[in-house]
């Protein structure tokens, strides 16, 4: 949009700098009824995998990041009580501070983040169970101080569990956003998650294939490291919508640990955030849509 208009602006005489500020108007697409625990909430997204260490994190933290440059309102909420990754990816380490039993979330790149990550030492391992963990997500969804929100981004522990339970359960979700790599062994696990969320009759947003290729930088061949197409067999397969891929950079795996995410970067590896993020946007659209919200 922005460049056709600037394509038309230029036809006019007498126009020689044009400024354009995109902002996003964005519709809520989950119903939200009295009592609602998240009332200034537009839409609660999930980002949910099979396996771990396909990624799931890095998307979750590179979206929310991406939606907010787009001009959306975002949250992030670290959902993984047992391995919060959140707060490194995003170079946080704390709230700012607590308002009347509410805590205030720190802001980093315009989003507002919260995990059970700032209340535990990085060695300290959670031995808690179902009930403990799921109380724990719950407060950090109801003692957060997240304001007016057109996104909330929840990054889920992987494989199936009392989070995933807890979360279906204790908000309306607009849907879930299920990540996994290409070979069998991640898909495979991906799509009892998927099944998962159907069974609790949470809306399928899209799958994303992560690692999807790597490209050599000295002989620029591309390689399937961990196989290729996984995501796109499931998509099809359950007639979900693809979308995208995001190829094997350790650009983002570098930027990831230094708590610089790769998509405020200008690297060939943000574009594939972004392209995601806007996909994620149209079908929230979609959705809100065919809801009739
Ligand atoms: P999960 O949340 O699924 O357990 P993470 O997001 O923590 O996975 O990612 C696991 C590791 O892989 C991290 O070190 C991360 O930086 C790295 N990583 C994730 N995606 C990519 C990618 N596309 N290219 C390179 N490294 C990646």
């Amino acid at each position: 949009i922005e460049a056709d208009i600037r394509n038309e602006l230029k036809k006019i005489q007498g126009i020689n700098k044009i400024d354009i500020n995109t902002t996003a108007k964005v519709s809520p697409s989950r119903q939200i009824l009295q009592g609602d625990l998240l009332p200034t909430v537009k839409n609660v997204i999930a980002i949910a995998s099979g396996k771990g260490g396909v990624g799931k994190t890095t998307i979750a933290c590179n979206i929310a990041i991406a939606l907010a440059m787009l001009g959306s309102k975002v949250g992030l909420l670290d959902g993984d009580i047992y391995g919060p990754s959140v707060p490194r990816i995003m170079g946080v380490k704390e709230p700012v501070g607590v308002r009347q039993n509410t805590l205030i979330p720190p802001v980093a790149y315009n989003v507002k983040v919260i995990s059970i990550g700032f209340f535990i030492s990085d060695e300290t391992p959670l031995i808690w169970r179902g009930p403990m963990v799921s109380g724990a997500l719950r407060q950090l969804i109801t003692q957060v101080e997240w304001g007016e929100l057109d996104y909330l981004i929840v990054d889920l522990p992987p494989g199936t569990g009392d989070i995933h339970l807890t979360l279906a359960q204790t908000l309306p979700l607009t849907g879930i956003i299920i990540v996994t790599t290409p070979q069998p062994v991640a898909y495979n696990v991906a799509i009892k998650a998927l099944q998962m969320f159907k069974k609790l009759n949470v809306e399928i947003i899209g799958i994303i294939e992560n690692m999807s290729y790597f490209i050599c930088p000295h002989c620029k061949n591309k390689a399937d490291i961990f196989d290729s197409k996984g995501g796109r067999v499931i998509a099809e397969k359950y007639n979900i919508p693809f979308l995208g891929e995001i190829p094997l950079d350790p650009l983002i795996r570098e930027s990831s640990d230094n708590g610089i995410p790769v998509v405020i970067q200008n690297s060939e590896a943000s574009k594939y955030y972004f392209e995601i993020a806007k996909k994620v946007a149209g079908r929230v659209s979609v959705i809100s849509k065919s809801k009739e919200i």
